[in-house]
């Protein structure tokens, strides 16, 4: 079946950076032409984007769909106490009917406002939940189950047997990488430094090593960092590094308090770095020097962590607020607006290992592709697309969403292909909010 997106003005973000008007056609889950006017016959399917804009699908390179329902019940406080009083009891607490209820309502979230894929931390339990919720929405995810095998104050329930723990991932990993038509993929997510012993994580590089995909946090906040130093000898990343977890197939959420030299260590190695500003501004973790990670080469993504810590999940939103916050720390020239949307798209295709399949239109590329309406009010006149969508659109524009060439959302509706009904998935995720704690 062909699919023809006619008429938009095409965001490529090809290694030109081409904008262009015309057509983007769509045969087979692929991208097979960019810009040309389409030949149409009786059995081509049209998506009419006269005036709209049209670009990759956004990647959103580090989430936790399984703390969906903890939004709004883990305010003000440090990273610490938050993960200790509210996100591990709340974790601790899931069944596979709450993990599913979350997933389900941050997919509706995310596909809405267009985030097509994501890089996803899951829990310690209910992972083969997790994952099956996410497929069937046709969202695109590399995922993998939190390990957590030692830590001050987790839940026992969280708590896991070393190998226990990678004889699970293992598991995981060689049960879902390319289920769902290849829209899901695995990722070793041992959770951070202090949750995971040095043999856990050593193992974990060791996978690395042969070819597999890890994504942890680091370096999110000084006292986590502190501990760092104090149990481990040595810098959080830097000490990652020691044991081999890093390089290109490893993708490092916030890195908030990077030094020099762990800079560099990032930029040598091709470790992925995911900036989240909007959660490291209301966990009170800093401002992470993005700008001068760009400048040494390394590539940074963009990721809006989870519903509790942020409270939102909207890839427009953080991409505005990484650009203003470098400017507002290092002047209006950093971080222009075509960049800050490399970061949402190619940058977070990069850290999830699929730069050679989405992050761009391009022939040969998947057809994760969304369809903007910037003829509103507050995205009028629209003289730049890349400004127009840094600075001016908000997800609420977003019209239509495609991932593999499937029309996920429609004129700003889920389509049936989702299997997520809004009123339906709110009103689950409402009851099992509350059920699970006992509300
Ligand atoms: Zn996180």
């Amino acid at each position: 079946m062909k699919l023809v997106i006619r008429g938009g003005t095409l965001v490529t973000m090809d290694s030109e950076r081409r904008v262009v008007r015309g057509d983007l056609i769509i045969q087979g889950g692929h991208i097979v032409e960019v810009g040309d006017a389409a030949i149409v016959d009786r059995a081509t399917e049209i998506l009419d984007a006269t005036d709209c804009i049209v670009l990759p699908g956004l990647v959103q390179a580090h989430t936790h769909l399984c703390q969906t329902l903890c939004r709004g019940r883990a305010d003000d406080l440090p990273l610490l106490e938050w993960l200790r009083e509210r996100i591990w009891p709340h974790e601790s607490a899931l069944d596979e009917k709450s993990m599913r209820a979350s997933a389900r309502l941050a997919a509706a979230e995310l596909l809405l406002g267009g985030t097509t894929a994501i890089l996803d931390m899951g829990s310690v339990h209910e992972t083969d939940a997790l994952i099956d919720a996410i497929g069937h929405t046709g969202l695109r995810a590399v995922v993998g189950k939190a390990m957590m095998d030692m830590g001050d104050g987790v839940p026992r329930r969280l708590r896991e047997e070393t190998a226990r723990s990678l004889d699970e991932s293992d598991e995981l990993a060689a049960r879902y990488t390319g289920a769902f038509d290849g829209r899901i993929r695995y990722a070793y997510a041992p959770r951070f430094v202090l949750s995971c012993t040095e043999g856990l994580l050593s193992e974990v590089a060791a996978r690395v090593k042969q070819g597999l995909r890890a994504h942890t946090h680091a370096s999110e906040q000084a006292a986590e960092i502190e501990i760092v130093r104090r149990e481990r000898g040595s810098d959080n990343i830097a000490y990652f590094s020691k044991l081999g977890l890093d390089g290109p197939g490893v993708t490092l959420a916030h890195c908030v308090h990077a030094t020099n030299d762990e800079q560099a260590l990032l930029a040598s190695r091709g470790t992925h770095v995911t900036h989240c500003p909007s959660s490291n501004l209301k966990l009170g973790s800093g401002i992470a020097p993005i700008a001068e990670m760009l400048e040494r080469g390394i590539n940074v993504a963009l990721g809006f962590d989870g519903a509790p810590c942020n409270n939102t999940m909207d890839g427009f939103a953080e991409m505005r607020l990484a650009a203003l916050l470098q400017k507002g720390l290092k002047g209006p020239t950093v971080l222009p607006a075509t960049q800050a949307l490399e970061l949402a798209t190619l940058s977070g295709a990069r850290a999830l290992g699929l730069e050679r399949e989405i992050g761009s239109l391009e022939v040969g590329k998947r057809a994760d592709v969304i369809i903007v309406d910037p003829r509103k009010v507050h995205s009028t006149p629209n003289f730049d697309c890349a400004s127009t969508l840094v600075y001016s659109i908000q997800r609420h524009d977003v019209r239509d969403v495609l991932v593999d060439g499937r029309v996920l959302v429609r004129n700003g509706a889920l389509t049936e292909l989702t299997g997520l009904v809004v009123e339906e998935v709110i009103s689950v995720a409402e009851t099992e909010a509350r059920r699970i704690v006992g509300w």
